[in-house]
């Protein structure tokens, strides 16, 4: 499969995830948000708007899906959003609905090349 390279600046061009899934969270994380951008789902869980619906689309993003986009309520945003992280099942999932390339998650550990690298002068 083709994979892409990921960037830390990717979701700036990306906003799949913030289209794809219905994104709920405890009702009281909602509490910290502006008005008008949750609705209730559950007497305990609440969603943001927008994102419970066939075509899902958070009410807080700006721009356009896989061009540039913002969230609105970055510093408010849910747990659930925090979730998602560049390059993961869930990131990829929404990237490929998109019809985006999804990303090759970053490898943690060392080069395995670097053992006889040998410095110059
Ligand atoms: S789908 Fe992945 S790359 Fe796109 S905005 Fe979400 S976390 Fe970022
Ligand atoms: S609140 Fe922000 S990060 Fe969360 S789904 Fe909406 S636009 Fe995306």
């Amino acid at each position: 499969m083709l994979s892409q390279i990921l960037t830390p600046n990717a979701c700036l061009t990306c906003g799949a995830c913030c289209a794809y899934f219905r994104v709920s969270f405890y009702w009281a994380e909602g509490l910290e948000m502006p008005e008008n951008v949750t609705e209730e789902l559950t007497p305990v869980y609440s969603c943001m708007k927008g994102t419970n619906r066939k075509n899902p689309r958070c009410i807080a993003l700006t721009g356009t899906v896989g061009e540039q986009v913002s969230c609105g309520i970055y510093e408010a945003r849910s747990s659930s959003c925090k979730e998602v992280q560049i390059a993961d099942e869930q990131c990829n999932k929404a990237r490929l609905a998109r019809n985006m390339i999804p990303f090759t998650p970053l490898e943690t550990n060392e080069p395995l090349n670097d053992d006889d690298y040998e410095k110059v002068g």
